[in-house]
């Protein structure tokens, strides 16, 4: 009961000494571990009656003749927020399971050219959803390389950078002769493996780059908000990547593109037979 958690800093000096600095955190652990019960708490009270509304949303919208012609447009957008807050809800209990998880994640090996086959798959639909005109989207993995990791979180991480590379990326379309590309790439980088995904879309301004993993940040919440996004998806791709001990690098140019990648520590790689 009476754990004290403590964070040790050893910083260098001047002479050749060093300077131990030890920090008290166990009031601040408590305070988070209240804070993320209590996010999982209200996300998880708030699911059922919200799958009701939208259940009873449905029915009527479907039943012949329940919701005159005048306020179907009004039925239409209940059921869009109902949609947008579930989301939401899901997106909050993922990221506090995934932050309040001390388990080491699963080591097993995942064949890595098949799940980014499926994530690219997934990024057409998702942009033939999005728009008239579809995203190109490269694939280029090196066939031989595997990773060890819990293929589920994973599998999210790629999926969100995918998707997030198709929502900020204008399609382009035959009149402007431009089109919206999308790299995604796997490969050894200096002995490290490494998850790229490059687009060439609206960009995003060096001051926000810092920012971009915090909880509810966004850029321009219209574009985030019409493109079906709840701001919580880095949050999610941060956390899932710490639990594999890898880094998140985000590179940027305003109306350019920007690319994230994820390193992985040399341990997690598997070499293909
Ligand atoms: P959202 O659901 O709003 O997309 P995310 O956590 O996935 O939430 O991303 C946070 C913010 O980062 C987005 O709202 C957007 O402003 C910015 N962002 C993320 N990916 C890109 C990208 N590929 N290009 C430009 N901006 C991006």
């Amino acid at each position: 009961n009476s754990e004290v958690i403590l964070e040790i800093q050893l910083i260098p000096f001047a002479n050749n000494q060093k300077l131990l600095i030890s920090r008290d955190m166990t009031q601040y652990e408590k305070v988070d571990v209240m804070r993320r019960d209590f996010i999982a708490n209200v996300s998880h009270e708030l699911r059922t009656p919200l799958t009701v509304v939208g259940g009873f949303l449905e029915t009527l919208t479907d039943m012949e003749g329940a919701v005159p012609d005048n306020l179907k447009n009004y039925f239409a957008m209940m059921e869009e927020q109902t949609i947008r807050m579930r989301r939401i809800i899901e997106d909050l209990l993922t990221l506090s399971s995934i932050e309040s998880n001390t388990e080491e994640p699963d080591d097993s090996e995942i064949d890595m050219s098949t799940l980014l086959k499926s994530v690219q798959n997934d990024g057409i639909g998702l942009s033939q959803g999005l728009n008239k005109n579809k995203h190109i989207i490269h694939l280029d993995a090196d066939p031989a390389l595997n990773l060890n990791g819990a293929v589920d979180e994973l599998r999210s991480v790629f999926s969100n950078l995918v998707s997030n590379a198709i929502r900020y990326t204008p399609a382009g379309d035959k009149k402007s002769g431009k089109t919206g590309e999308i790299f995604i790439r796997w490969a050894l980088v200096n002995g490290e493996p490494v998850f790229s995904v490059r687009d060439t879309g609206i960009g995003i301004e060096q001051q926000h780059i810092d920012r971009l993993t915090e909880r509810f940040y966004r850029v321009d919440r219209s574009r985030s908000r019409e493109t079906g996004g709840t701001g919580l998806g880095l949050s999610i791709v941060k956390h899932i990547l710490i639990r594999h001990q890898a880094k998140l690098e985000i590179s940027s140019e305003l109306g350019v593109g920007s690319t994230f990648s994820a390193a992985f520590p040399k341990a997690r790689i598997a070499l293909k037979k």
